[in-house]
């Protein structure tokens, strides 16, 4: 069977590997739709990262691996021992491994793992593929009349809606997302679907800003020419927004998200970092201000996202920039993404095209 594999730097290649066989536990699926993740791209350009060169301690996965943690599928086969699934099911893939005995996971987070491991990352199985095996509990099924393509935006939009769920969201009527790449614009997205009246965005690119308009923001600003704290204070009564969501990655974005916050806002860190910013803590402290994380997604997630799309409260569809066949990923998947990052929000291979 055909799996899209990176072998290093720059290096992806569509190989012919054996197709998997469905263990105890485990179910086969045919994958349908599977995302192009900023954490690939970030490989592709200058990993190995996180891609294990060492067998992983969690899944003993190593390079090359297949990619691919981003994607929805149908069941071909179950495994013994497995409830709750049949084949012809349809799926959207929860890709996060966990071990279940380090001390975040006794403290009942798996998502902050200390062996973190992802199918489509650090195993050998992901679902840039013909046929995948998977952990079943890491099949989410998928309702009737689903559509396939919306269930490979699933993933995504779970970090968004745990970031959410992480910041104090039911008592804000302004927030502020700095960033508009796939993951701010999925922000966005979940809170318009929680109710937040004021969505501000500060994203540099001019079409990024029309995607988030698009999928629920009420007010865009480019932070090249736009004053983006002044402009907020404007629209609070001076006060700043309630609580902000870091998705840009570099310093300015960062100082944005602080310093547009009211007294005992919330900023929410969604994004990840090669060098470590600095932050103003004499502002924290004048201002009483919280500063937290918030990693991948937590059990409910995924179904609250399948829930809040199949009732319309979220419309995805507008993300999805591009679908391609496997033999283009390289070309019109990782280039594309790398080249016309203005033009591009989540590129979907069609494993069946
Ligand atoms: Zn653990």
């Amino acid at each position: 069977m055909r799996a899209v594999r990176f072998h290093g730097r720059g290096d992806i290649r569509v190989d012919q590997i054996e197709e998997p066989v469905c263990e105890e536990g485990q179910v086969k699926i045919r994958p349908a739709f599977v995302g192009i993740c900023g954490s690939d791209l970030h490989e592709y350009l200058a990993g190995p990262i996180v891609i294990p060169t060492k067998p992983h301690a969690l899944t003993g996965g190593r390079l090359p691996v297949t990619l691919g943690h981003e994607f929805s599928g149908t069941v071909e086969e179950v495994g013994q021992g497995v409830s709750g699934l049949k084949v012809g099911d349809r799926v959207a893939v929860r890709p996060n491994l966990s071990d279940g005995t380090c001390s975040s996971c006794a403290f009942g987070r798996p998502n902050c793992c200390r062996n973190l491991g992802f199918i489509g990352f650090s195993s050998d199985s992901g679902g840039l593929s013909d046929h995948v095996t998977i952990p079943a509990r890491h099949a989410i099924r998928l309702p009737d009349g689903f559509p396939l393509d919306l269930g490979a935006v699933v993933e995504p939009l779970t970090v968004a809606w745990h970031a959410v769920d992480r910041s104090p969201v039911e008592n804000s009527q302004t927030a502020m997302v700095v960033g508009g790449g796939p993951i701010g614009l999925a922000v966005v997205q979940v809170l318009k679907a929680r109710g937040v009246k004021h969505i501000v965005v500060a994203e540099v690119s001019d079409r990024r800003r029309e995607y988030a308009r698009a999928l629920g923001a009420t007010h865009v600003f480019n932070p090249l020419t736009d004053d983006v704290v002044a402009n907020v204070r404007t629209l609070t009564e001076d006060a700043g927004a309630d609580i902000s969501f870091e998705c840009s990655g570099v310093q300015a974005g960062f100082d944005t998200a602080m310093k547009g916050i009211r007294v005992r806002g919330t900023t929410t860190i969604v994004s990840l970092w090669e060098k470590k910013p600095v932050i103003d803590a004499f502002d924290v402290v004048s201002y009483e201000k919280h500063v937290i994380g918030a990693a991948i997604c937590e059990d409910g997630d995924f179904e609250a996202v399948i829930e809040a799309i199949a009732s319309g409260k979220i419309d995805p569809r507008p993300m999805i920039t591009s679908k391609i066949r496997m033999e283009e990923v390289e070309e019109k998947g990782f280039k594309a993404l790398a080249n016309e990052k203005d033009r591009q929000v989540k590129i979907l291979i069609d494993i069946e095209a």
